[in-house]
């Protein structure tokens, strides 16, 4: 990538600044009370966000864990999938859902998304079921829900569970329900860049049946309940009391900064119609979390380099898809295998968006990018 640019940038994709000042005090108050507290793991503080986390999924339980993977990953445990299952996932998705499946010892098998949402196409889902398919793994793309009753509908008819990849669907509605509460399992990362970060790394479980949860308790502690007993072989994946005590300290500021985000996509669509650009295209049902605005356009590379000479920043989410990756050539899957997937790798750009975004800047995001298709 070429990446020696000669212009500053002043718009950077990123700034998670503005979220820390928004909750400066509370986050700063939270740090001070763990290390004082000298109680470090799986105390009062993780209990305290895991309520509050399930509330705002309005579900019922929420499970922390060490990372975004790890909940994947647990969660396709508690659902039971193991060696020779097979599991149904996005062909265009971060690797990490992917890895979760080969993680298990399963096998991923990659669906088309829909061209317009990005999101696993419904309608192709039942072709790649098999005998040994065992969960529906969708992921809600850059903060959009997948159609959940279509997956839904489906599952039931072949009797399989379903997963949903939170990742960067936090505070995101499909059909007036939140996103975490519309599955068998819900699986959330808390990364720093997602649109509710921890200070490092962190993951949660949500969903509403006690015993998958459960399950997800147990194997998050070495597949132990009571200490020194093991039920399980399980793992040591547990989301620690001072990323805990950070997540339930911005948790109240998640609505307001999903609605910046809103509004600023909203200035996007606005201001960049009728451009040789394609847009992102939400469906009446669905409220999006916004965690990425993704745009379409034919010499993507160009346009990267373009912003970037005028200030902007921009980054490909994401420029392989997992079947062309290295780590999966044993599937045997090359080029060609998923021809939708491949040409949005090629051709997506996600431009700058986050809570505290000045006008100036999306502004600035605007007049580059009418400059640059
Ligand atoms: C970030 C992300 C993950 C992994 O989360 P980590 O906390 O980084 O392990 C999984 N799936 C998707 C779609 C993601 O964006």
């Amino acid at each position: 990538m070429a990446n020696e640019q000669a212009h500053p940038i002043t718009v950077p994709f990123l700034d998670l600044q503005p979220s820390y000042k928004a909750s400066q005090a509370a986050i700063d108050e939270a740090l001070l009370r763990v290390a004082r507290s000298g109680w470090f793991l799986l105390g009062q503080e993780l209990k305290a966000f895991e309520a509050a986390y399930a509330d705002f999924c309005e579900t019922k339980f929420c499970a922390g864990v060490a990372n975004g993977l790890d909940a994947l990953h647990l969660s396709l445990l508690a659902l039971g999938v193991g060696p020779g299952d097979e599991v149904i996932v996005p062909s265009n998705t971060y690797v990490a859902t992917w890895l979760a499946v080969s993680q298990c010892g399963a096998v991923p098998v990659p669906v088309e998304p829909d061209e317009k949402t990005y999101n696993l196409d419904a309608s192709k889902v039942a072709a790649a079921i098999s005998s040994k398919t065992k969960v529906i793994l969708p992921v809600h793309l850059y903060g959009q829900a997948a159609d959940m009753d279509a997956i839904r509908a489906v599952a039931d008819a072949h009797q399989l569970r379903v997963l949903d990849d939170c990742a960067q669907a936090h505070g995101a509605r499909y059909k007036g329900r939140q996103v975490g509460s519309l599955a068998d399992l819900s699986a959330w990362s808390f990364y720093p860049g997602k649109n509710l970060g921890a200070m490092g790394d962190g993951g949660g479980v949500s969903g509403s049946d006690e015993a998958l949860i459960d399950a997800v308790r147990v194997l998050r502690n070495y597949g132990s309940r009571i200490k020194y007993h093991n039920e399980v072989k399980g793992f040591n994946s547990r989301l620690d009391e001072i990323q805990a005590a950070v997540l339930s300290a911005k948790l109240p500021q998640l609505h307001a900064a999903t609605q910046q985000r809103a509004q600023i996509a909203a200035q996007f669509l606005q201001g960049l119609q009728g451009l040789d650009l394609q847009l992102p295209e939400v469906p009446a049902w669905a409220e999006p979390a916004w965690h990425l605005f993704v745009v379409r356009h034919a010499d993507r590379d160009g346009l990267q380099q373009r912003l970037a000479a005028r200030g902007v920043g921009s980054l490909i989410h994401y420029p392989v898809p997992p079947h062309l990756q290295p780590a999966y050539a044993e599937l045997g899957l090359g080029p060609g295998a998923f021809p939708i997937s491949e040409a949005m790798h090629r051709e997506v750009l996600s431009l700058p968006l986050w809570p505290g975004m000045s006008q100036a800047q999306v502004e600035q995001v605007i007049q580059a990018v009418k400059a640059s298709v």
